[in-house]
């Protein structure tokens, strides 16, 4: 009796809740799009496909979830919907994502990177890659003097991340992506820290976009994941590929948590835009901030790029403190509201000391160089007011500067 039990009626009526949408605004895509499988029971949202395996000879023509689920399917259509993207396939974390793209090519091949790329990406290509004949070249992308590299290196693929972690250099998407497509070298472009809310490199001429969605795409903190958007279907059918040969998929919950927080990442990133500038244009005019680094302020060296690249600045602040390692690690641990953690993009407002925390294993003179002073500080502004946030921000520098 039980198996004559249909939970979601016959397959005719299984197929996803599609919207023919290209017209909609990102708000709207991002509530209506990865809803679907109503089958009979009226739901609004979509259940967590909580099975590793299905029926052989589905109507869905699914069959095991290392391989694909319905929770995927969802946030893969949402995410390519909000990309702009023809094709988008989600991982268990960005650096699966990263993994995936990278494990597509040979022993041999080159990748050329921006110098400034994410810690655990130059980790990956360092200790894991390298061993198998992968070779990397590192530059710094923001100066247009660098690009004819690419004409006469002809990498593999071109690695970018703007704005970058945790520099917050910004680099020009668009005119590299031409440069690279005139010799035929893809171009992969890190969108975590602007999201496709505010920044879309597949409209700009990138061939894969990829995002951490652990940070700005779920929002909330309470989850990892990682997505990669195309518009080449030869990309896209490697990246299922990896997706299930190198079981990087995600957990169906995740992917489902994923999909639920994406559907307000318009609101969200109107107010960490919002309280992002806010507080650089706070932090920029108070005493004993040495420097403040954010890209819609005009003092950004790429500020103009910024305007034209993203459309609205984000909520990571740079701040340097005019003062010793231990005391702007004191500054961070007599905050209210800011958490000192590593990770980003959250509702809740984070702080980060990179020359203790992400790049204590760079050596001093080595993070000096780069740019990565003892006093400076990540803030991953979150949604609360944002004149909570100064508050707290300026009672813990006068407990500590004065
Ligand atoms: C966090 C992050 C990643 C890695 O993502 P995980 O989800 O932590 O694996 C990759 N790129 C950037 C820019 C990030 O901030």
């Amino acid at each position: 009796m039980l198996v004559s039990i249909r939970w979601f009626g016959p397959p005719c009526v299984m197929a996803f809740y599609r919207m023919s949408s290209e017209n909609y605004g990102f708000g709207t895509r991002a509530v209506h799009e990865g809803r679907g499988f109503v089958g009979s029971t009226g739901a609004v949202m979509p259940p967590v496909y909580l099975t590793s395996t299905f029926e052989q000879g589905n109507a869905d023509g699914f069959d095991y979830t290392r391989s694909g689920n319905p929770n995927f399917r969802l946030l893969q259509q949402s995410a390519a919907a909000l990309e702009g993207a023809a094709h988008a396939t989600c991982f268990a974390s960005g650096v699966s994502a990263i993994t995936a793209v990278i494990s597509t090519l040979q022993s041999g091949d080159l990748i050329l990177a921006e110098e400034n790329v994410y810690g655990c990406t130059y980790r990956m290509l360092d200790r894991v890659f390298a061993k198998f004949g992968l070779k990397t070249c590192y530059l710094d992308l923001s100066r247009p003097e660098n690009w004819p590299a690419i004409a006469t290196q002809r990498p593999a693929l071109v690695w970018l991340e703007s704005p970058t972690n945790p520099l917050l250099k910004v680099v020009d998407i668009a005119g590299i992506s031409a440069v690279a497509r005139s010799v035929g070298a893809p171009v992969l472009v890190d969108n975590t820290f602007a999201s496709p809310y505010l920044q879309r490199p597949l409209a700009l001429g990138a061939t894969l976009s990829l995002s951490s969605t652990t940070k700005y795409v779920n929002g909330h903190s309470d989850c990892l994941g990682g997505l990669v958007a195309t518009n080449d279907p030869a990309w896209q059918e490697k990246m299922i590929f990896a997706q299930k040969a190198l079981g990087l998929q995600p957990s169906p919950f995740d992917a489902w948590l994923t999909t639920r927080g994406q559907r307000t990442l318009a609101l969200r990133m109107e107010r960490h835009c919002a309280n992002g500038l806010l507080l650089a244009q706070w932090l920029e005019q108070r005493r004993g901030v040495r420097r403040v680094r954010y890209p819609y302020l005009p003092s950004h060296p790429q500020y103009e790029l910024a305007r034209r690249q993203m459309s609205g600045g984000s909520g990571i602040v740079i701040a340097e403190l005019d003062c010793a390692a231990d005391k702007a690690l004191e500054f961070c641990r007599r905050l209210k509201l800011f958490t000192l953690a590593e990770s980003l993009g959250g509702v809740e407002s984070l702080i980060c000391h990179p020359p203790t925390m992400t790049h204590a294993s760079v050596p001093r003179e080595v993070r000096h160089r780069v740019g990565i002073g003892d006093g400076l500080l990540r803030f991953s502004v979150g949604i609360e007011d944002g004149q909570d946030l100064i508050a707290d921000v300026d009672a813990a520098l006068k407990e500590v500067l004065l």
